[in-house]
């Protein structure tokens, strides 16, 4: 998950990283009302999870409470790279002598992590690695022993920092390798990192990404999901445990293992080439042990979605066998229709793999009009377009 500065910063400041403190508003008035109260020049920043906002337009000084005011009329409602602004931080304006880049993340490719650092900040980092990867140093972080002193020192010589300021930046290395152990981050960006003209060392802009998969150690975290900006059927796919994205097209996907899944959304978008472009409306994968609640919830979640036209039901049989599924697949459309939503858009079951026979049997016991049983996943993806392009 992806933090907005401001909610970057707030962990910095946890952490003893120095940064400006500051106020997120909606509105100008808002942004007026949060200058008076920090005093002095401040800087008017839009809240967006891209970066480049500076060269954009979303980052803007302002002299006086009223220009505050007017910087933040501009930039609330601008498209930032598809991100349009809903908040602005509003922040005491910092002098700046030089402008330096620190940051901490998980190197995949090396098994390791990685501290880079420079003293050429402030432009975009990936520019720079390209044209100038010499000025970007590249030091790889043991992850038994972390960013200690000594890691901290030999990172700060690497880039090459004036003697003036190495000691902060040892400092704040050591914080911000801090925030990133302690917060399960996976990055830790600060572009830039400046001087002040009195010498002061300030984290002026904040990029941080906390590893989701850790989140059952972070009950706090669940403060910086920004539900406003979640798709609401994602938001309550989450609340229920599901693995759900949602996606743009008509036909509805559940599914049970993640490798099943995308490649039976590469089936259907296949087929659905045929049937007027029919595609599929999300991923949503159950899971080994598909429960008939769990299979309930799922279904209720796509069928939640108005531009769902059609269902396909991709399952293969493992070790929890097709019997167990298709009975969930009954249930759960019982528990629907007893719950005042009964099923109405078409179904179409693939089942496959342990206990097939038998899972098929089941749900044609059953005889719900709305479910159709096809053999094989080709020909299911067919049918399911179909029918999504007849609704
Ligand atoms: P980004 O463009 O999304 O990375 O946003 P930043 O927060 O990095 O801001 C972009 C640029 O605005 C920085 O590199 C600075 O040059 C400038 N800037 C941001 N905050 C201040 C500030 O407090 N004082 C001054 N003078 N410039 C600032
Ligand atoms: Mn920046």
């Amino acid at each position: 998950m992806d933090l907005y500065e401001y909610q970057a910063k707030d962990l910095f400041r946890a952490h003893g990283v120095p940064t400006q403190t500051g106020e997120v508003v909606r509105d100008p008035d808002a942004a007026r009302a949060a200058a008076e109260r920090i005093g002095g020049a401040v800087v008017v920043k839009a809240q967006v999870k891209t970066g480049g906002r500076g060269k954009a337009g979303g980052v803007k000084l302002a002299g006086t409470p009223e220009e505050a005011a007017d910087k933040a009329q501009a930039i609330l409602g601008l498209d930032i790279k598809g991100h349009v602004v809903h908040q602005v931080l509003v922040t005491g304006a910092a002098d700046i002598a030089e402008e330096y880049y620190v940051s901490f993340l998980l190197d995949r490719a090396n098994r390791t992590y990685l501290a880079m650092a420079s003293k050429e900040g402030g432009m975009e980092i990936e520019q720079l690695a390209v044209e100038r990867p010499e000025a970007l140093a590249r030091i790889p972080v043991d992850a038994i022993t972390g960013c200690d002193r000594a890691k901290a020192e030999q990172i700060t010589a690497a880039a090459g920092f004036d003697a003036a300021v190495r000691d902060q930046i040892v400092d704040v290395l050591q914080r911000l390798w801090d925030v990133f152990v302690k917060e399960d981050a996976t990055l830790v960006e600060v572009n830039p990192l400046v001087k002040t003209p009195d010498g002061d060392v300030l984290a002026l802009d904040g990029k941080v990404t906390l590893d989701a998969n850790a989140a059952f150690r972070h009950p706090d975290h669940a403060d910086l999901v920004d539900v406003a900006a979640t798709d609401p059927l994602e938001a309550r796919a989450a609340e229920k445990g599901l693995n759900y994205v949602k996606l743009s097209g008509s036909v509805g996907i559940i599914g049970n293992g993640a490798g099943l899944v995308m490649s039976t959304l590469d089936v259907v978008a296949y087929a659905g080439e045929d049937y007027g472009g029919q595609k599929p409306a999300n991923f949503l994968d159950i899971g080994g042990g598909a429960s008939a609640q769990v299979m309930a919830d799922g279904l209720e979640i796509i069928l939640g979605d108005p531009e769902v036209k059609a269902v396909l039901v991709n399952v293969f049989g493992g070790i929890t066998a097709c019997d167990a599924v298709a009975n969930g697949i009954v249930q759960a459309l019982e528990l629907l229709a007893s719950g005042g939503a009964p099923v109405t858009k078409p179904l179409v079951v693939r089942l496959d793999g342990n206990n097939a026979a038998v899972g098929r049997k089941i749900l044609q016991d059953a005889g719900n009009p709305q479910v159709e049983l096809v053999d094989t996943m080709d020909d299911a993806a067919r049918r399911v377009a179909e029918l999504a392009q007849g609704a």
